[in-house]
């Protein structure tokens, strides 16, 4: 099949790459340039968009963010109404969504102006995150309100555009869950992995070996398959959520979905028998979704690094990706894939290698 992708970010590499393995053709569309761009190599070729869609048999997606225009010319080639996928880049919209669904999440408020959030900060009783409704992303577009905060101060800061505010939830720790939904509603998802963030950015993925209960993973699916029915969704979807509560008592909060292929499924590239972009090319073929074999992996981000030191190339349990982007503090720019089969040397690893590998900004 021939597959235009919107988006021609790593995650657009990495989709192009699983769907020529598979033995497809594929094409890449920058939304930034506009311009039509083949697979692994930094040219604009001579090809309009209209032409390039009328070359797909299919049109996918690396980021949600698709502007209107093109919404509208590949509206025949989307295997599911991208408008729906759209209303997802609105947090107000995306918070809906869990509440129609009957998903759980943090209690949220939303607000269209300042006034609105000064009011609401005001009479706030407790801890709150400020999140705007549109553009944020690892972390950016985010205020956290606390009992000392100002209100009419922080209402001026964050009310400049529409938004939320959310409770601050005191979670355990951070999951997510990364699976594909095929045409004909069959599902199969990867185990809940767990996320760790420094300051609001994807640090590190720990994969198959931290202890995530049969009843976890069971709430986990049961979202993912209310969400993606809800949404008539064709390809591979993540869920983040909190873990809040302990042992048998743990239950899950979704915090946000991301409608594509997901930064804390990278450890499949290497971790499992067939890769997040696998299955997206897999549900978006019409081929079936495979049965899982993994392996527990750790995936430690590269963040604003110049480079990714020989050690980590050379290494027998490691494989380095590296995205080919102008490195700055907060920027993702490569990731490593370690084989390691406990928590405690992957917590090793993470406290050997991540100050040299993560540049995080102010
Ligand atoms: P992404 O890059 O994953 O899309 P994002 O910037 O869009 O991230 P969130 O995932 O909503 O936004 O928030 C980033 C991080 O901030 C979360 O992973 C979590 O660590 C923290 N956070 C967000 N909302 C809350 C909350 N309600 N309570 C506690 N922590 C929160
Ligand atoms: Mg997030």
């Amino acid at each position: 099949m021939k597959i235009l992708f919107i988006g021609d970010g790593q995650l657009g590499q990495m989709l192009g790459a699983s769907a020529t393995s598979h033995g497809h053709e594929c094409l890449l569309f920058s939304t930034r340039t506009y311009t039509v761009k083949p697979l692994s190599a930094q040219l604009d070729l001579s090809l309009t968009l209209t032409q390039a869609i009328n070359w797909a048999d299919v049109v996918s997606w690396e980021h949600e963010d698709i502007p209107a225009d093109i919404v509208a010319a590949a509206r025949t080639k989307f295997l599911m109404d991208p408008e729906r996928i759209q209303r997802l880049t609105d947090r107000r919209e995306e918070k809906s969504l869990f509440d129609e669904c009957g998903v759980a999440t943090s209690p949220w408020q939303q607000f269209s102006q300042t006034t609105e959030l000064e009011q609401i900060l005001t009479q706030a009783q407790q801890p709150l995150v400020i999140k705007s409704a549109r553009g944020g992303y690892d972390g950016k577009g985010q205020w956290r309100y606390t009992m000392a905060s100002d209100p009419h101060q922080l209402a001026q800061q964050a009310g400049q555009a529409p938004g939320i505010v959310e409770q601050l939830i005191p979670f355990q720790r951070e999951v997510s869950l990364v699976g594909a939904r095929s045409k004909d509603g069959s599902i199969c998802c990867y185990p809940l992995v767990t996320n760790v963030h420094e300051r609001g950015i994807l640090s590190y993925t720990l994969a198959g070996m931290d202890f995530i209960t049969d009843e976890l993973q069971q709430q986990a699916e049961t979202s993912f398959r209310k969400l993606t029915d809800a949404l008539h969704y064709v390809g591979v979807l993540a869920i983040e959520f909190f873990v809040v509560g302990e042992g048998a008592d743990a239950q899950l909060l979704v915090n946000e979905i991301a409608p594509r292929v997901h930064n804390s499924g990278h450890w499949t590239m290497t971790g499992a028998n067939s890769s997040q972009f696998d299955l997206h090319i897999r549900a978006l073929t019409g081929m079936p979704l495979p049965l899982l074999r993994l392996e527990p992996t750790l995936m430690l981000n590269v963040i604003g690094a110049e480079q990714i030191p020989d050690a980590l190339w050379h290494h027998p349990d490691t494989a380095c990706f590296w995205y080919n982007k102008e490195p700055r503090p907060g920027r993702k720019v490569g990731h490593v894939n370690i084989a390691t089969e406990s928590r405690a040397t992957a917590l090793t690893w993470v406290a050997q290698w991540a100050s040299q590998l993560q540049v995080l900004a102010d």
